[in-house]
């Protein structure tokens, strides 16, 4: 919801202006991101309908100023998916939170399938024998997929992406933060210049 229009109209309502053109609008943007007016940038809303395993979930939700809702497992016990990397990554031993693309055992990929769907099959035993859903997802392992929605305004979002789409960041998350980065790109492209610029 809202756009570059959007910003300018917010920063401008001080006085009830409007948008004076692309020129103008455009050096007013980077004038507020430069020197961090930024409630303005609040006024653009996105939302996202996101696909993501548990463990990037857990650090996506640790953005406090998005709004979620989320898929419950103790509601449904359908759509039960997981990811199975194909590539996988070794400890890095300088950078505790790193890991390096040197690792080349490809046969760990068939062995997470194969412990995911043992899992699968655990959980839906504890179901059969009447197990409530709230327990036996108990079993169920970090790779499991949940949805959720998140909505967020563009200021946060743009911090989010500067966290989350840098190289310190989980692999897996960041590959989320990088496609948002290139959507958001066609519906705010001057503020995301302007962030580039001056905040990146
Ligand atoms: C590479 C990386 C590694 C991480 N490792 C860990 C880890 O090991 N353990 C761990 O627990 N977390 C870890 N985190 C999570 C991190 O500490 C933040 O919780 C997360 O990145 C969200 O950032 P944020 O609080 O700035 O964002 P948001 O929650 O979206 O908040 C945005 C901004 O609003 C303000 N704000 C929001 N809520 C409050 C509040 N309650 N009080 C004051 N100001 C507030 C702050 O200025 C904040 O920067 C890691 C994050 C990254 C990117």
């Amino acid at each position: 919801m809202g756009s570059d229009d959007t910003v300018v109209s917010a920063a401008r309502v001080s006085y009830l202006g409007e948008s004076q053109g692309s020129y103008k609008d455009r050096k007013l943007i980077r004038y507020m991101m430069k020197h961090h007016h930024t409630s303005p940038f609040e006024h653009v809303i996105f939302q996202w309908k996101i696909k993501c395993p548990l463990f990037v979930r857990s650090q996506w939700h640790r953005h406090r100023t998005w709004s979620y809702n989320e898929l419950s497992r103790r509601y449904t016990s359908d759509n039960i998916d997981f990811y199975v990397p194909i590539k996988w990554r070794s400890q890095d031993t300088e950078n505790k939170q790193g890991s390096l693309w040197d690792f080349s055992d490809v046969s760990q990929s068939l062995r997470l399938r194969r412990y995911s769907l043992n899992a699968l099959d655990y959980y839906n035993k504890l179901l059969e024998q009447g197990v409530a859903r709230e327990m036996a997802r108990m079993v169920l392992p970090q790779n499991l997929y949940t949805v959720f929605y998140g909505t967020v305004d563009l200021h946060n979002l743009l911090h989010f992406i500067g966290l989350r789409a840098e190289e310190h960041a989980q692999w897996e998350i960041r590959q989320y933060a990088i496609a948002i980065e290139e959507i958001i790109q066609t519906y705010v492209p001057v503020s995301k210049e302007a962030w580039d610029h001056f905040v990146r």
